[in-house]
């Protein structure tokens, strides 16, 4: 495990800790054949339990810190063990994590375990994310441990085997820093990460650079989606640039600039409007960390990451008009294109539109206006003129169905198959999953298409 080159205070080894009754609820073959695993091996409830640890797997803890809705708290993998690291035959690294499998010398005042609801909702999002083209950690297997864990009530205890490029974090550079272990962990993670930076003058703000532009990506990609990550901790923001931790996530049915599902965001600090402000946010603590590696001035070394951080809204703006380009057809989007954009918003947010269906409709029947007030049949006859200059409406109508699924997982479906799992049925949770895997297929069931009555109550909580 090449994270353990890495100076000792970084993470501590451990074991997970073993469960009473190790059962397979799902299985990814999928991913398994995509990283080239034995089967044999890993398609088995006691090794994804971590009752048993093959030999030659090192299992450690990760240390790292977090900026948690503004305030920084020590913290570390509290119940997740990184089991081992495999190369797969593209040549790729990739971590493989047990989530929920014991307490850890950072599980400070948790049990170190999950329930089975939040895993296995964890494992239907991030699958759905990975099918609607997000970079995102991946999950292996959900298995039940046999054993309850106690949160409002018992409930029935999980594992969840999470796939991801690496679990380096914003907050674990921010940890190194303050162990005076910065250098080692930049050089791994861009080892990891970004090895052509090793070879540049300034090996560092490359590094920066490479990863604000990952999550610049990332988060127009969310946003192109109404996917709301709810807990943008800076613990929370992998390197790679990948999703990661899906706690109290959700996607909006109804089109809400403001909207928030967790309930611990009071103020919404991580509300959908916000996501890229904090991400920038977060990049800025990314900053702090890098500071002894750039210049012995601290100044200076401030003055060149400050230049850098402040590209994130040239990318992110950029990514953003491509992807909601895409999302209405536009061929090559310019600044008038932006305000025909942003009006399209407005008129979602006016009409109380559902998200994703609206874009649907469109691309469905382009010549039929989506809005029912004169301002939105305005914007409608403006897009039409755009979309004829642009070229033919049947290249536009492509373009749209490429860039738009049909279905995203929604709150309340993914609330109904969550419980049937939990009362003993998991055929509604896997048929989900299956729709889900092909979001831009033409034939997606009604029941999976169809908004709630209302979400603004709907309410997420972190994965407990
Ligand atoms: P999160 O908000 O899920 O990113 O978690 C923040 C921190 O709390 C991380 O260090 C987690 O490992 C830790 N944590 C969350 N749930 C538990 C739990 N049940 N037991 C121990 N640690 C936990
Ligand atoms: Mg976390």
């Amino acid at each position: 495990m090449t994270y353990r080159q890495l100076p000792k205070t970084m993470y501590t080894d451990i074991h997970p800790t073993p469960v009473k009754a190790p059962e397979l609820v799902v299985f990814n073959d999928e991913l398994a054949a995509e990283l080239g695993l034995d089967t044999t091996l890993w398609k088995h409830a006691d090794l994804l339990a971590g009752n048993v640890v093959p030999e030659g797997f090192t299992p450690i803890a990760q240390a790292y810190l977090g900026h948690q809705f503004g305030y920084p708290a020590m913290l570390g993998d509290g119940r997740a063990i990184l089991l081992t690291e495999i190369l797969t035959p593209d040549g790729e690294t990739f971590d493989i994590q047990l989530k929920g499998s014991g307490r850890t010398p950072y599980s400070r005042r948790g049990d170190g375990r999950a329930a089975i609801g939040p895993m296995l909702r964890e494992y239907l999002i991030s699958e759905a994310m990975h099918a609607l083209r997000v970079p995102t950690s991946r999950s292996l297997a959900v298995v039940l441990t046999g054993e309850p864990v106690y949160r409002e009530r018992a409930l029935p205890g999980a594992i969840l085997t999470r796939v991801a490029s690496s679990h380096l974090r914003v907050g674990t550079l921010q940890y190194a820093r303050t162990q005076d272990v910065v250098k080692e962990v930049a050089d791994y993670a861009i080892s990891r990460h970004d090895p052509l930076c090793a070879q540049e003058s300034e090996p560092y703000l490359c590094f920066f650079q490479e990863v604000l532009k990952r999550q610049a990506k990332l988060i127009a990609r969310w946003q192109a989606l109404g996917f709301i990550h709810g807990v943008m901790n800076t613990d929370n923001m992998a390197l790679s640039g990948e999703t990661i931790d899906y706690g109290p996530c959700a996607f909006m049915d109804t089109y809400r600039s403001d909207q928030v599902f967790s309930s611990i965001d009071q103020t919404g600090r991580y509300r959908y409007a916000n996501q890229p402000p904090i991400a920038k946010w977060n990049l800025a603590r990314m900053a702090d960390a890098l500071i002894p590696l750039i210049d012995q001035e601290e100044e200076q070394a401030i003055e060149r990451l400050l230049e850098v951080l402040n590209t994130f809204e040239d990318h992110y703006h950029g990514a953003w008009r491509q992807a909601f380009g895409d999302k209405l057809g536009l061929k090559n989007v310019s600044t008038e294109d932006d305000i025909l954009i942003k009006r399209f918003l407005s008129l979602l947010e006016n009409e109380e539109k559902d998200f994703t269906n609206t874009f649907i409709e469109l691309s469905d029947n382009p010549v039929h206006s989506v809005f029912s007030g004169e301002e939105g049949h305005n914007w409608h006859r403006k897009w039409i003129e755009q979309i004829e200059k642009d070229g033919s409406f049947e290249k536009a109508k492509d373009r749209m169905l490429r860039a738009n699924p049909r279905v995203i997982p929604r709150n309340a479906m993914v609330e109904e198959v969550l419980q049937q799992a939990h009362r003993g049925d998991i055929q509604p949770f896997l048929e989900m999953l299956k729709v889900l895997k092909d979001p831009f297929a033409k034939d997606i069931p009604e029941k999976y298409m169809k908004p709630a009555d209302k979400d603004t109550d709907y309410v997420t909580y972190c994965g407990t």
